[in-house]
């Protein structure tokens, strides 16, 4: 069903073109795990290879249990098609390279997830992509950091441990003026956050985290919003304004939406050039396991704000705590960012500070006995990680406080247990 004005939870069971399986009936989304397609014949063959008709051709660049997974998750981000691959980084990576050559740029906002920060910082400036960090507080930053080399913006909805959300249509504005798409990393805010209805060209998921939903199988995906106009500003785009190699000599910017009768560009360069060159692509028993998660994923993520905001609120009372981050209780302009961009709820992410340091944090999660203790986000159980003293100790102390870790902080991503349970193992553990 493609009907686009069907609710999230209507989409996340029914979204995309399946109904059923063509030659079984099955209801449920069968696991095509197959490597290869027999084509109809020569005709049909050549047909799928110069893209004249879109089908199956070898698994590492589509799949037919992927591909629902793929349809949904762009229907339910308001995009025209999607891209799944074997991580939420290879997500990430494939965005930057859908755009960017050696020597060119992008401006990314600083408050990111480590390992983006990493892929950013030093492989990207090692395969002499540069990535130029802009503080999102103002975005007029992003602005200032472009010149004729910059191709994309970066930035995540909803990142940790600040929580401080992302002022999306601020800088997609800027973006669009340019020629430059502004990729935005939803993964802490499915559901409650759209980033293209407010101007997003592109947006990546780690489809790992609330998606997944249950801590089971890694995977990312890109989302094409088909709203980009690849050829306004054919300098700031080479890649898709000048002939491609990879196709023929096609200028892919106007070639793919005559060819396909649809912008989705992005999406069909990421699939036939990155996915068949680099390869990272998604399982199609992991694609299943995330159509299962899909399913539930509205539900799921309803009681994971629900919790989210009890434990916010019951932490704000307890006097061994100095300080709660949560985005439902900021000021100023992190407030109005939080009220316009997070729609319908606040999230699923809450931080604290012990006014005891460094040393409480610790103790506090080895206290824990219900709430696990592990590098991860986005699952049904409730987690918690003291970022100082593990995935933020490399850094400098004065580094960890510019990311937003203080010595007693704990990152808590709330899980679906009943409320009374998540706060009984936090008191105790206080
Ligand atoms: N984006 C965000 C916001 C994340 O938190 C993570 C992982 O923690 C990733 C991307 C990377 O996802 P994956 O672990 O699926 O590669």
């Amino acid at each position: 069903m493609t009907t686009t004005s069907y609710h999230p939870e209507t989409i996340a069971v029914h979204g995309g073109s399946f109904r059923n399986d063509a030659s079984t009936n099955s209801v449920a989304v069968p696991i095509y795990q197959t490597t290869s397609y027999q084509f109809n014949n020569q005709e049909h063959a050549s047909n799928l290879f110069s893209l004249k008709e879109l089908g199956n051709i070898y698994t590492r660049i589509m799949n037919p249990t992927t591909a629902v997974l793929e349809e949904r998750i762009a229907q339910l981000e308001g995009g025209l098609a999607a891209v799944a691959v074997s991580s939420g980084q290879s997500a990430t990576a494939f965005a930057i390279q859908n755009l960017c050559q050696a020597g060119d740029n992008i401006v990314s906002s600083t408050d990111l997830y480590g390992g983006t920060w990493n892929q950013f910082a030093n492989t990207f400036n090692q395969l002499g992509i540069e990535v130029r960090f802009a503080d999102p507080e103002d975005p007029m930053n992003f602005a200032k950091l472009t010149d004729e080399k910059t191709r994309g913006y970066y930035a995540e909805t909803l990142p940790n441990p600040k929580l401080n959300v992302f002022p999306i249509e601020e800088v997609a504005k800027i973006g669009k003026q340019k020629g430059i798409p502004l990729i935005v990393d939803n993964t802490a805010a499915p559901i409650t956050c759209k980033p293209i209805k407010h101007g997003a060209s592109i947006v990546v998921h780690s489809l790992t985290k609330w998606i997944g939903g249950h801590g089971t199988s890694i995977g990312g995906i890109i989302v094409d919003s088909g709203k980009f106009d690849w050829t306004k500003f054919p300098d700031k785009q080479p890649l898709y304004n000048k002939p491609d190699p990879n196709y023929w000599g096609w200028i892919l910017g106007k070639v793919v939406p005559e060819v396909l009768g649809a912008n989705i560009t992005f999406a069909v360069r990421a699939r036939f050039v990155l996915l068949r060159d680099m390869g990272s692509c998604l399982s199609p028993t992991n694609a299943f396991n995330f159509i299962q998660g899909l399913e539930t994923l509205p539900l799921r993520f309803k009681q994971h704000q629900k919790n989210a905001y009890k434990v916010a609120d019951y932490l704000l009372k307890n006097n061994k705590i100095s300080k709660v981050i949560y985005p439902g209780f900021q000021i100023g302009v992190y407030k109005e960012r939080s009220d316009k961009y997070l729609e319908y709820g606040k999230g699923p992410l809450v931080g604290f500070e012990l006014k005891d340091g460094f040393e409480s944090g610790k103790k506090f999660i080895d206290n824990l006995k219900l709430i696990y203790h592990v590098a991860n986000i986005g699952d049904a159980r409730t987690l918690a990680i003291h970022p100082a003293s593990t995935t933020h100790s490399q850094l400098s102390k004065e580094d960890q406080l510019k990311t937003g870790v203080t010595p007693g902080y704990i990152r808590l991503s709330v899980g679906i247990e009943h409320i009374d349970d998540i706060l009984e193992d936090i008191e105790q553990a206080l």
